[in-house]
């Protein structure tokens, strides 16, 4: 059954009721990187987001497909392959390489599609060409342009006259443009640099045009959802929509979606601030879940805030899940992972329905992440309390109260995996953990302290306590005995 869904469309700047073109279908495009730097930290936002968005999408019986380009061509990958002394393709190659392990290190599995420039430039020339014989675009020594004016609507994803918007940005000036808004959809080479042969001229393609063309290839004239950060609202995807409909006569997309930016303190990251971090670096020493957590803990549409603390907050927090996995590992005998996914598990108990229904219903909200995450925290709280009200831990034979404990379990596991985190024993930090030496030895760490406990001798218990979590490593009393955790 599908929920109702609402969506903020940066086009009509209110919530609309989500419709799609053809009913039960997405289709979703989603502006990629420009591939010269490692990855840092703010280009992962929108995969993260839209994955998400896709996860929730696809469980609410929607079959939906999502592109993310890749700008494989550009004045960027051309400065810095000069620097590096090695080839336009050959950094392309890296840098892509670079981000598809990020990609997958966070679990952003469900991109389709990552189409590439330099792969579509057929595609692109007749787009340009189209644009030309309808007198929307004009050549002009080597470049092709173009023109703003020609276009009555330019300027309505921003809700800005074009005269604002010239005023608002950096606008590049040169004498081939008649409008100083006039954009490059065709950009002539100049000496050594990478080129294809045109109609006007060897060159390359402008990047705005790249995307209106590989998302009109794989997704036709109009999509779905049109998703990118805040920051390529203005110039690209006002740029993106202008040609696009310009060159088709039909809307290009029902639905845009802009995510807010990651800062550091007041600043947005980019490699100008100088403030960015690499995600590689970062995943050596944090687990990827707890970065996908951080960004799905607030609005998609909001800024992000960003700093290592953040982080490790973030962390602390999700051990809250750990430990109940532990926890009903402990009471069922096996690991939480052999509880299955009842699709659309819906539960007979009333609570555990209604603290789903609460979970559906803030995604169905503009994709409120945020709020449904705290949802999810509310889940493990309630069912712990289950555990302690039904005494869970001291009788583990089979009962109805067990039952509902599983079912919330497997809701849990449901719903999670829409955001994609929170999966059991992925926050093992320590490989040793698993290790059957660190068990057999914490054993009999546990057994001399439960010794010198029951002969009173407890300065040497508390010695043994202090001296394990100098090392890290914390014991947990339970009702069954002793537990520890390597923290
Ligand atoms: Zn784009």
């Amino acid at each position: 059954m599908q929920n109702k869904i609402r969506v903020y469309n940066t086009l009509t700047r209110r919530k609309e009721d989500f419709e799609t073109a053809i009913p039960g279908k997405v289709t979703m495009y989603v502006c990629g990187p420009t591939v010269y730097k490692p990855s840092h930290v703010g280009h992962l936002v929108g995969p993260i987001i839209f994955d998400t968005i896709k996860r929730f999408l696809g469980h609410q019986g929607y079959q939906a497909t999502l592109i993310v380009n890749i700008t494989d061509i550009d004045d960027k990958l051309i400065v810095e392959a000069a620097k590096r002394k090695i080839t336009v393709k050959q950094l392309a190659d890296e840098i892509t390489g670079d981000y598809f392990q990020c990609l997958k290190a966070l679990g952003i599995e469900s991109i389709d599609r990552f189409p590439k420039a330099t792969e579509h430039i057929p595609e692109i020339l007749a787009m340009i060409s189209k644009l030309i014989s309808d007198s929307h675009a004009y050549a002009s020594a080597g470049d092709v342009y173009f023109d703003v004016s020609s276009d009555q609507d330019y300027g309505k994803l921003c809700n800005r006259d074009p005269e604002q918007l010239e005023a608002g940005a950096r606008i590049e000036l040169n004498d081939k443009k008649r409008n100083p808004g006039d954009f490059a959809l065709w950009k002539g080479a100049k000496p050594g640099e990478p080129f294809w042969e045109s109609s006007w001229g060897p060159g390359r393609p402008g990047w705005h045009i790249e995307c209106s063309a590989m998302s009109m290839r794989w997704l036709g004239e109009t999509i779905d959802i049109h998703g990118g950060g805040l920051d390529l609202q203005f110039p690209h995807h006002e740029n993106e929509l202008a040609q696009s409909e310009s060159f088709s006569g039909k809307p290009f997309a029902r639905f845009w979606l802009h995510n807010g930016l990651m800062k550091t303190g007041e600043k947005k990251m980019s490699k100008s601030e100088g403030n960015e971090i690499v995600v590689s670096e970062l995943l050596k020493k944090y687990p990827a879940e707890t970065l996908r957590a951080l960004i799905l803990s607030s609005h998609y549409r909001s800024p992000i805030e960003f700093s290592e603390n953040r982080l490790i907050e973030v962390g602390r927090s999700l051990e809250t899940f750990q430990r109940f996995y532990e926890r009903v590992g402990r009471i069922t005998n096996a690991p939480v992972t052999a509880i299955p996914i009842w699709n659309q598990g819906n539960s007979d108990n009333e609570e555990l329905a209604a603290i789903r229904t609460r979970f559906i219903e803030a995604m169905s909200d503009d994709f409120n992440t945020g709020s449904a995450l705290s949802v999810l925290f509310d889940l493990v709280t309630h069912l712990n309390r289950w555990i302690e009200t039904h005494k869970l831990e001291k009788d583990k034979s089979s009962t109805p109260q067990l039952n509902i404990l599983i079912d919330g379990v497997s809701i849990l596991r449901e719903l999670s995996g829409i955001l994609g985190i929170l999966s059991p024993n992925t926050q093992t930090k320590n490989p040793d953990e698993t290790n059957g030496l660190v068990e057999g030895l914490m054993g009999l760490v546990i057994e001399l302290r439960a010794l010198a406990r029951k002969e009173k001798n407890y300065p040497t218990a508390d010695l043994i306590r202090t001296r394990l979590t100098s090392l890290g490593i914390s014991l947990e009393d339970r009702p069954d005995g002793t537990g520890y955790r390597i923290e």
